[in-house]
């Protein structure tokens, strides 16, 4: 399914299935989630895609042929591709370990072609080798909700115990996962009157659920902003304990409405989270695996890619939606 031109529909499309450049392989795909930085790229909020493009980054696939110099992978290995396709390795981000920022970064579905397709190649140093049993479509949404949203997560302080989820979607539902077994009290924020996203919130060990625009019963150590709503800047700051933390996790966001300076004091932190880096990618799979971390996904064949992204953007899927070619 490829975007032509931004804030159109994809269009089915037939192409030649692409061959392996050097240090690339060619990834028969399995299964591909998508996640709310696609619907940005359809609609043309995210600067100069390539055009035009197979959108996706949630990729799960296994290897069907290798190119020259492929030194790590092998035809059969099960991969996942996340969102960073390429890094230069020599920008002063890359050189400080931040590759996340790397000034030649190109990213899947975005910069370069993606998942959603029947084949894509990569990077072998970008993709994750996969175990068995990462072979579920569910395992899709973990390349970016999941990871990025890890991402995010490693951002709050270590003794944060009371933590706000401002959307509650792909990402949320993976990552109270996580933060439930590390003994964290998730607070549950979902759009006005979204009875059962709050339901979803509280099955998964929430501890609170409610509207965006009410305020927890308790003070917040810490909040993640995963819905891409400016206005949640302020009211989280509100709903934050001094030294509190509001990380960003998406990569766009509707303007922030000004606030006034004493929502911010008392050493409050606002802070963005922008791509991932490998490192993040190893640490998350690894503790995926360990706790047997499970999705909630709906299955959409891949010709009806469009159909996904509009109940997505509707906010009417619960967990993420993936496709399957
Ligand atoms: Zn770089
Ligand atoms: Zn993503």
């Amino acid at each position: 399914m490829v975007l032509e031109k931004v804030r159109a529909s994809l269009v089915d499309c037939t192409m030649r299935v692409p061959r392996p450049a050097m240090e690339q392989v060619l990834v028969r795909i399995t299964a591909c989630g998508i996640c709310r930085t696609d619907l940005h790229v359809v609609d043309g909020e995210l600067p100069n895609p390539k055009l035009p493009l197979v959108p996706g980054h949630e990729i799960i696939g296994v290897v069907a042929a290798v190119g020259p110099n492929v030194t790590t992978l092998r035809e059969g290995q099960l991969v996942g591709v996340p969102w960073l396709g390429y890094t230069c390795g020599k920008c002063r981000y890359c050189l400080r370990g931040n590759e996340n920022l790397c000034e030649n970064a190109r990213f899947t579905g975005y910069t370069i072609d993606g998942g959603f397709a029947e084949y894509t190649v990569a990077n072998e140093k970008y993709c994750f080798p996969l175990n068995a049993k990462f072979s579920e479509p569910g395992s899709a949404p973990l390349m970016c909700a999941g990871l990025i949203g890890y991402r995010s997560y490693s951002m709050i302080d270590k003794g944060a115990v009371n933590l706000g989820f401002y959307g509650f979607g792909a990402a949320a539902h993976i990552l109270i996962q996580l933060a439930v077994a590390h003994g964290k009290h998730v607070f549950a924020f979902t759009r006005e009157g979204d009875r059962a996203a709050q339901e979803f919130a509280i099955k998964l060990g929430s501890v609170w659920a409610g509207d965006s625009n009410t305020s927890p019963p308790e003070k917040l150590d810490a909040a993640i902003i995963f819905a891409p709503v400016g206005a949640l800047v302020p009211k989280a700051l509100r709903d934050l304990d001094k030294g509190g933390i509001v990380v960003c996790g998406g990569i766009h966001m509707s303007d922030i409405p000004s606030f006034p300076y004493d929502i911010l004091w008392g050493e409050r932190v606002v802070r963005s989270v922008a791509n991932l880096t490998r490192k993040d990618g190893d640490e998350f799979l690894k503790i995926a695996a360990e706790l047997g971390i499970k999705t909630e996904t709906r299955l959409f064949p891949l010709r009806e890619a469009n159909e996904a992204i509009g109940l997505l953007k509707k906010g009417s899927i619960q967990g993420a939606a993936v496709l399957i070619p």
